[in-house]
């Protein structure tokens, strides 16, 4: 049921009908949040082909994901003929396109592979040991992120050599260089790109080969890019290369929503195009169709702090419509208890789930709320997240808790050998495995007797099985959630996170947390040891598995939408909750401490306010649980920004006086944010505050070995290990973080 030509523009409002009814030549469509830039870019598409007689196939129109270019297309589809043959695609599979169709010219052999971070990894590992100034403990995903980084920005290994500061994430800039150089060297020798070429590939291909570049313009006359306040450097030069022959690029964003800085995009991008293209005309749009004239001031009123920034008019086309609710729960529990009765109560006045949405600074976050709303049976989809007990942290850190337990799991020891890197090499591995299989034992018996099957690095395997038996003595020792944090601090685990030094790391480690956590909340209520809380967890994520399936296309489509503030870019849902406005969170520890990190998560938290369109709901938790530790928290110092633009409600909804607890006045202890918080002793310990904790001869008790006497010390500190005879279980040694002893 397409509409007739000359209803196309009469669906638009003035600005937008003008900037929809752009023909030729640069145009950049600049406008906030909700006020129909995505709209007007596929109207004007359609305008193209209905009014101007442009073929489909010769119209280019990149987003940010996937599944907006498929939206983009279904829009189209009903507006004119012909959308199956429009070009709609990310810069990612742009990339992939251009590549197979002529990736020969540039040397890409046919069938090439694209390897994903993981595979990434592998080849980094195996050139750390080569390149001199590169220490064996060299972690391989700073090399990544050096190696992400340089190719958003389209260095090459001679740029790393002349960047300004010798060190490049504490690794040597030659080092640095010469990796990057090998990298592409064994990459190409494998027939492989990985995911930062499909982008410098094309533009290598492009500038490399004119005629290509022509060939690919001849399918895209003319160019449109959707979010390109989000563009980085590598993203930049593809899109000006593709229309520098004829200059139909209709680029549309908005500066306030540029939330990806840190992954190389380049506000300067959006800022620039009027120098890039002097003869540029500029469209503004000033009305919001998309939220309640409250929630929309909420939005301005919070950007107006950015002090970095092009001031622009949105206005609200909606009316007031319902106050934005904000909840202090007393704890993280109850705060997503809040969300899942808010969520069943408008479920009962006739709103579907699939119309509600919980955003969440960090996926951490996510499984509190996941577990509240199971509680009340709402249907959840969770995006760009794997279940929380998938991610291979979570997987990792399992895996050494099962081989604990049972030192004849070879999957687990083959999973966790090597995480993190132990100097134990992949042939080195294979002659262990051979030896296991010949005589019929574990893996880890083989490490043990590694002496009579290695040549060389032999100690390293027996290290290994040492600190396994280790573990396995401590099984018995430790509640469930002190084993697990035992683990992920004794194993290096947590060491390999940190050296990281990038986001990633930190979502790992957070996760970590949030695992420790459910340990601690699980052992509340069960009985049993690590070995029982395993095979509920296993269970658990076997449901995770059910519920991934169920959100595939036969699946009931009515379930909620749980997903990451980023995620959330450029949709939109009738109700909207956004969880966990704290110091810390939002803007979250990492912000804090960087140039422009507050504005940037500033911009997050716009984005979020303006995804909603008839009700606002924001939420904190007076204390939260992170590592195993319950804190207590301040609000986010944005909601002091938001003045009186909300309702503080109690947990049932009822209106109550807001005192706002401000970060202003916590300043003197805000600067523990500053720091990633060291780990405290674990609930029902005492904190080592002295080094004198323990001397020897005490007399003490284990909550499951019962009475003993402290033998011996070593260490002091958090690294404080007491060998006790215990009465009933005979003689053990603890480390007394984690042991939960008490003198007596
Ligand atoms: P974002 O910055 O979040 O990406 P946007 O500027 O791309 O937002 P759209 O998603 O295109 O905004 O539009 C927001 C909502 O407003 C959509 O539901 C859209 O259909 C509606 N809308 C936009 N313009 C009009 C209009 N002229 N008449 C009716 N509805 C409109
Ligand atoms: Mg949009």
């Amino acid at each position: 049921p397409q509409v007739s030509p000359s209803d196309l523009l009469a669906q638009l409002n003035p600005n937008q009908a003008q900037a929809a009814d752009h023909h030729t030549g640069p145009a950049l469509v600049i406008a906030g949040a909700g006020s129909g830039k995505t709209r007007t870019l596929v109207y004007r598409i359609a305008h193209l082909i209905q009014h101007y007689d442009v073929h489909p196939g010769e119209i280019l129109a990149v987003t940010f994901t996937n599944k907006a270019a498929a939206e983009m297309r279904e829009r189209a589809s009903h507006l004119v003929q012909g959308a199956n043959q429009l070009w709609m695609s990310t810069f990612h599979s742009a990339g992939v396109r251009i590549l197979r169709a002529y990736g020969e010219y540039i040397g890409l052999k046919r069938g090439f592979v694209i390897y994903d971070d993981d595979d990434q990894l592998d080849i980094l590992k195996d050139l750390i040991g080569n390149v001199p100034g590169l220490g064996p403990d060299t972690n391989p995903r700073v090399l990544r992120s050096i190696l992400d980084k340089a190719k958003s920005n389209l260095w090459t290994p001679g740029d790393l050599l002349r960047h300004p500061e010798p060190f490049i994430s504490g690794i040597r800039k030659d080092a640095a260089s010469e990796v990057y150089t090998r990298y592409e060297a064994r990459k190409r020798a494998q027939n492989a790109i990985d995911f930062g070429d499909l982008i410098t590939e094309t533009v290598r291909l492009f500038k490399e080969v004119p005629g290509v570049l022509e060939r690919v313009q001849d399918r895209a006359l003319f160019i449109h890019v959707d979010e390109y306040q989000d563009t980085n450097k590598a993203q930049y030069e593809l899109t000006r290369l593709l229309a520098s022959r004829d200059r139909n690029l209709l680029v549309v964003g908005d500066p306030d929503q540029s939330i990806y800085r840190f992954r190389g995009a380049d506000i300067q991008n959006i800022l620039d195009f009027q120098k890039d293209y002097p003869d540029a005309k500029v469209y503004r749009l000033e009305h919001n169709y998309r939220s309640s004239a409250r929630v929309l001031n909420l939005a301005n009123k919070l950007i107006e702090n950015n002090t970095e920034r092009l001031e622009k008019v949105l206005r609200p086309v909606k009316d007031s419509g319902e106050p934005v609710l904000f909840h202090r729960a007393n704890d993280h529990r109850g705060e997503g208890d809040f969300v899942a009765e808010q969520i069943t109560l408008h479920h009962h006045r006739g709103i579907k789930f699939s119309d509600m949405a919980i955003l969440y600074r960090t996926n951490a976050q996510s499984r509190v709320i996941e577990e509240s709303l199971r509680r009340v049976n709402i249907p959840a989809k969770i995006v760009g997240g794997v279940g929380f007990y998938d991610r291979r942290e979570i997987r990792d850190i399992l895996s050494y808790a099962r081989l604990s337990i049972n030192p004849a799991d070879d999957v687990a020891l083959r999973r966790i050998i090597g995480r993190p890197r132990r100097g134990i090499g992949d042939t080195a591995l294979a002659k262990l495995i051979e030896w296991a299989n010949i005589n019929k034992v574990p893996i880890l018996v083989a490490c043990h007797n590694a002496e009579q099957i290695l040549e060389r690095g032999a100690n390293k395997a027996v290290e290994f099985a040492n600190l396994m038996d280790a573990f396995s003595e401590a099984v018995e020792a430790y509640s469930p959630g002190a084993f697990l944090r035992y683990l992920i601090e004794t194993s290096g685990y947590l060491d390999m996170l940190k050296a990281e030094n990038n986001n990633e790391g930190q979502a790992r480690i957070e996760n970590l947390e949030e695992l420790v956590n459910a340990a601690e909340e699980w052992a509340q209520d069960h009985e049993g040891t690590i070995a029982d809380f395993l095979d509920d967890a296993a269970l658990l994520s076997s449901v995770d598995d059910m519920r991934t399936k169920t959100e595939n296309k036969d699946a009931p489509e009515d379930a909620v939408t749980l997903m990451t503030l980023h995620n959330a870019k450029g949709l939109e849902f009738p109700v909207v909750f956004i969880v966990g406005t704290e110091e810390g969170l939002l803007p979250s520890k990492n912000a804090l401490i960087e140039p422009g990190g507050v504005e940037e998560e500033r911009r997050l938290f716009y984005v979020g306010i303006t995804r909603a369109m008839d009700r606002l709901y924001l939420t904190a938790a007076q204390n939260r649980m992170q590592y195993g530790k319950t804190n207590s928290t301040e609000d986010s110092r944005f909601l002091e920004e938001l003045g009186q633009g909300f309702e503080s409600v109690d947990q049932y909804g009822q209106v109550v006086e807001y005192t706002q607890k401000t970060w202003r006045d916590y300043r003197p202890t805000a600067t523990r944010h500053m720091n990633t918080p060291t780990p405290t002793a674990v609930k029902g310990t005492s904190p080592l505050t002295s080094e004198l904790a323990y001397r020897g001869g005490e007399k003490v008790k284990h909550p499951k070995f019962g009475d003993g006497q402290v033998l011996a010390v070593a260490g002091v500190g958090d690294k404080q290990e007491v060998t006790v005879h215990f009465a009933s279980a005979g003689v053990k040694k603890l480390i007394v973080k984690f042991a939960n002893l008490q003198k007596v």
